[in-house]
């Protein structure tokens, strides 16, 4: 159990400290699900990275969902997906880049950050189509 660390936003499991003493770096990492944040070289500034991306966040624009974080390890790139319809950001190189862009991409009662959504979201089903 970490202190002031947030509970994972994916399940609700209390996270755990792991080190990778070769390169100095801290990363609190859920054992229950594995979601985890960026590795850090401060143990303070890895929970604060971890709170940061694992604070709750804004419900899809479109569906109402909650979104989870994915990390493609392919391209190192970290997006939120919506559980409900499948919604996602683009991709960032950073947590907090993705927690931003879910963020803005989700803001409600605005007509422009409404109509990127929609394009996102037609984008997306082409994608799931070819
Ligand atoms: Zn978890
Ligand atoms: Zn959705």
């Amino acid at each position: 159990m970490l202190r002031n660390a947030a509970d994972c936003s994916q399940c609700g499991t209390a996270p755990e400290m792991r080190r990778e003493d070769d390169r100095g770096l801290f990363m609190p990492a859920c054992p229950k699900c594995k979601h985890h944040a960026s590795p850090y070289p401060s143990e303070s500034g890895a929970i604060a990275l971890w709170n940061r991306a694992n604070a709750p966040q804004r419900p899809c624009l479109g569906c109402g969902g909650k979104p989870r974080l994915r990390n493609s390890r392919l391209r190192g790139l970290w997006a939120f997906q919506c559980r409900g319809c499948g919604h996602s950001t683009t991709g960032s190189h950073t947590v907090m880049g993705a927690v931003t862009a879910w963020h803005r991409h989700n803001t409600p009662g605005n007509g422009h950050y409404w109509m990127l959504w929609q394009q996102r979201h037609q984008e997306l089903q082409a994608q799931h189509q070819g």
